[in-house]
């Protein structure tokens, strides 16, 4: 998802890219398309509004007007809501393999992207004068050359490694159990956040009048949870959901997913970057970590674009050892602030949430209350989960690059 959007967002430089991808999107076996359901913020909509991909993502994706927060076993919730906020929707839901397809149609009609796919990098030589990448394929081996190697290879990036880059992990003891089902009342575009015992349920309005759902279970229990046949598994989420939207039924397929936390001491090596979640694996209670690598793509569009101003400003080759080294060192430090805020914040919600300890769970009932109560914490919070704190790109702005 993150290195086709950068393939996109780079093509109006009049740059020469190649993208390398292991895995057919029409493949079951697709890490990146798949069934999940991702929440858009309002920085990523801005971002494809600005690559003139919003109208085809727009078309089947679903707006959240609305995001209720609960606590099971409390009586207090709290709400944050578009109208208040000023804005149409607080973000959109779409389908992972939905967006693949818009993604990857486009990608297909830009003649500045070479595609290779399937093709998995296997090794990588990094030198002062130019990156180069081993990929294998089914028609053999072969070496490609550039001024920028990207990885945008995931949580278990390989090329990360390659660069001499290891990341720190830390599992969380859970898995995310995903799929969608049909609630008797509609959801009428709200989102529904509720932290259990186990871990956060998550319920995003989609097509159809269907939700979907990201349930966090524990790891010893996830196998289970997985296992069980479509009547047991609806119970079981209703009574950890409750009945706000009535009965559920019709739940789909399931997919289940190991969640850890993953931070790296550094986001750059020669002539050699890492966005998405090559850099940070968050944990998908607050639906941030795409959204987090987008403002990647946004922030190293920015800085490729200024360097290739400026070398043509100055007549020299903008991809020099010295305009490298430059366009490295501004994208590392633009991007570790955002990504170390959002890697603390969600990291704390997951533990503040998840203890049952007293003195914790007054905390909480407390936060929720000064939450709704303090006058600006609220669109403070929902500015920061729409992506439009701080010091935003061209892109996140909805300000097209060229
Ligand atoms: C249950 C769940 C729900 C989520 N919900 C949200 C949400 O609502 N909002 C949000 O913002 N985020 C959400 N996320 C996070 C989001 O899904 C990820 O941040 C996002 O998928 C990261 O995209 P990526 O492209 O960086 O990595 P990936 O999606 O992991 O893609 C990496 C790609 O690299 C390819 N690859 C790997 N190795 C090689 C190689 N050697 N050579 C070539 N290709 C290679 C893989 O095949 C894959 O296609 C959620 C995550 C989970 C688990």
């Amino acid at each position: 998802m993150i290195g086709t959007s950068l393939a996109l967002a780079l093509s109006p430089l009049g740059l020469r890219i190649a993208v390398v991808e292991a895995i057919a999107r029409k493949d079951d076996q697709q890490p990146s398309f798949d069934d999940r359901s991702t929440a858009l913020s309002r920085s990523t909509q801005r971002m494809f509004e600005a690559m003139g991909l919003w109208g085809d993502v727009v078309a089947a994706a679903t707006p959240i007007t609305s995001i209720h927060v609960s606590d099971k076993g409390r009586f207090g919730f709290s709400h944050i809501d578009a109208e208040e906020q000023g804005v149409e929707a607080l973000g959109y839901v779409v389908i992972n393999r939905v967006l693949g397809q818009v993604l990857q149609s486009r990608l297909a009609n830009t003649e500045s992207v070479d595609f290779y796919c399937p093709a998995r990098i296997e090794a990588i030589e990094l030198g002062p004068t130019q990156a180069s990448a081993t990929l294998s394929s089914n028609s053999g081996e072969q070496t490609l050359t550039c001024k920028l190697l990207v990885a945008a290879d995931g949580a278990n990036s390989a090329v990360r490694e390659m660069m001499g880059i290891s990341a720190q992990k830390q599992e969380y003891g859970q898995r995310a159990v995903i799929g969608n089902l049909l609630p008797e009342k509609n959801l009428d575009d709200r989102a529904f956040e509720r932290f259990t015992a186990q871990g956060p349920l998550a319920i995003l309005p989609i097509a159809d009048n269907r939700a979907g759902f990201v349930w966090t279970v524990a790891e010893h229990d996830a196998d289970r949870v997985i296992g069980l046949d479509d009547d047991d598994f609806l119970a079981e989420i209703q009574e950890q959901f409750g009945h706000r939207l009535g009965k559920f039924s019709r739940v789909g397929a399931r997919a289940c997913y190991p969640l850890v936390l993953s931070k790296v001491l550094r986001l750059t090596a020669t002539r050699s970057v890492l966005i998405g979640n090559a850099a940070h694996g968050l944990h998908p209670v607050s639906a941030q970590g795409f959204n987090l690598g987008m403002r990647d793509v946004a922030a190293l569009c920015d800085c490729i674009a200024d360097c290739s101003d400026k070398g043509c400003e100055k007549g020299s080759d903008p991809l020099s050892e010295i305009g490298i080294g430059e366009l490295l060192e501004r994208y590392a430090r633009w991007r570790k602030a955002d990504q170390k805020k959002l890697v603390h914040f969600t990291d704390n919600l997951v533990r503040l949430f998840g203890s049952s300890r007293p003195g914790i769970r007054t905390l909480r009932n407390i936060g929720m209350i000064g939450f709704d109560l303090i006058p600006g914490v609220r669109s403070l919070f929902a500015k920061h989960t729409m992506g439009l704190a701080g010091d935003l790109p061209r892109l996140s702005r909805g300000v097209p690059i060229r």
